[in-house]
C-alpha cells in the first residue's frame, strides 16, 4: 500500500524523503508555504537534484503539496482573491519543479452565498488551467467537514468539476475525518461503498487521487474538523480498517494528518495501518 503522512521540508526535501522512509512511509505531504502565513521558502536547483536522487532511492510516490490554510479560493476580488490566484499559480509551478504529482487545496468558504462562491472557485480554476506549468501536478480539492460556511461537499466538488468538463488537471482529495464529520459513515463496508457510489456519480472515480487518512475526535455528522490518532477516535480501529481494506479507498495514496508531538510518532500509526491489511512495517 501507499501510505505516508504530513512532514516538514524545512530541513530540505531530500532529508524529508529519507525521514519518510525511516518511519515506514512511501509517500508524503508537505506545506508549499507557511500554513498560516503564506511566505514561501525558495528551493534551489541543487536541492532539487539531491531530492530527485533521494526520492528514487527511497521509492517515494506520490509527493503531495498542500496549500496554506489562509488561501480561500472562493474569495471574491480584493486582496484575499488576488492572494488565492497568486498562490495557486506560484505553487502549481513550485510543485511542478519538484516533480510532485499532486497539489491539494481546501476549496474555501463563502462570504455572501454558496452559489457565488462555487462560481468564483470555478472561475479561478478555469484560469489556472490556462497556465503553462511544466510537470503540472493535479490540483485536488479536498472534501471538508462542512463547518459553518465551508465549501467541500461531494456535490460542491461535483458542481465545480462538471462546470469545467472534468479536466485531467483537476482532482479530488478525500479526508476520512472530514467525510465522517460531514455525515458519511465509513465504519462499515456498506458505508464505504455508499461513499464510492456517490463519488462515481459526482466527480468520477478517476478524478479521486488521494486520501487524508485521519481518525475523527468528533462524532459522525458533527460538522467539526478535529483529527484523532488512527484507531483512537470515533472511526476507531473498525472504521480505519473498513476504509483501508476497501478495494477502491484502500488503493488510494493515504496520508496521515493526525495529531503528533513529533513527526517520528507517525511511525507506529503507519505500522498499525499496515498491520490492518496484513503488511509488515517498512521501517
Ligand atoms: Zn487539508
Amino acid at each position: 500500500m501507499r501510505i505516508g503522512c504530513h512532514l516538514t521540508i524545512t530541513k530540505g526535501l531530500d532529508k524529508a524523503a529519507a525521514f519518510a522512509a525511516g518511519i515506514g512511509a512511501n509517500t508524503f505531504q508537505y506545506f508549499t508555504r507557511n500554513p498560516r502565513g503564506g511566505a514561501a521558502r525558495r528551493i534551489g536547483p541543487e536541492e532539487i537534484g539531491r531530492w530527485r536522487r533521494s526520492r528514487e532511492e527511497h521509492d517515494i510516490y506520490p509527493v503531495v503539496g498542500h496549500l496554506p490554510y489562509t488561501v480561500n479560493l472562493a474569495a471574491t476580488g480584493g486582496r484575499p482573491g488576488d492572494f488565492a490566484a497568486m498562490v495557486v499559480e506560484e505553487d502549481l509551478q513550485r510543485v511542478g519543479e519538484l516533480e510532485g504529482e499532486i497539489l491539494v487545496s481546501h476549496p474555501g468558504h463563502y462570504e455572501a452565498d454558496r452559489e457565488t462562491a462555487l462560481r468564483q472557485i470555478t472561475s479561478l480554476l478555469e484560469k489556472s488551467l490556462e497556465l503553462d506549468v511544466p510537470n503540472r501536478p493535479v490540483l485536488c480539492l479536498e472534501t471538508m467537514a462542512l463547518q459553518s460556511r465551508e465549501i467541500g461537499s461531494l456535490e460542491d466538488l461535483g458542481y465545480i468539476l462538471r462546470a469545467l468538463g472534468f479536466p485531467a488537471a483537476l482532482g479530488v482529495c478525500l479526508d476520512s475525518a472530514h467525510l465522517f464529520a460531514a455525515g458519511w459513515d465509513l465504519r462499515t463496508r456498506a458505508g464505504c461503498d455508499r461513499l464510492v457510489d456517490r463519488l462515481e456519480a459526482e466527480v468520477g472515480l478517476e478524478r479521486v487521487k488521494c486520501m487524508h487518512l485521519n481518525d475523527s475526535l468528533v462524532p459522525m455528522g458533527s460538522r467539526k474538523d478535529r483529527h484523532a490518532v488512527l484507531g483512537r477516535g470515533e472511526l476507531g480501529e473498525t472504521g480505519i480498517s473498513a476504509i483501508i481494506v476497501h478495494p477502491f479507498l484502500g488503493r488510494l495514496p493515504l496520508l496521515l494528518e493526525t495529531p503528533v508531538d513529533k513527526y517520528e510518532d507517525y511511525g507506529p500509526q503507519l505500522a498499525f495501518a499496515r498491520s490492518l491489511v496484513g503488511e509488515g512495517s517498512l521501517a
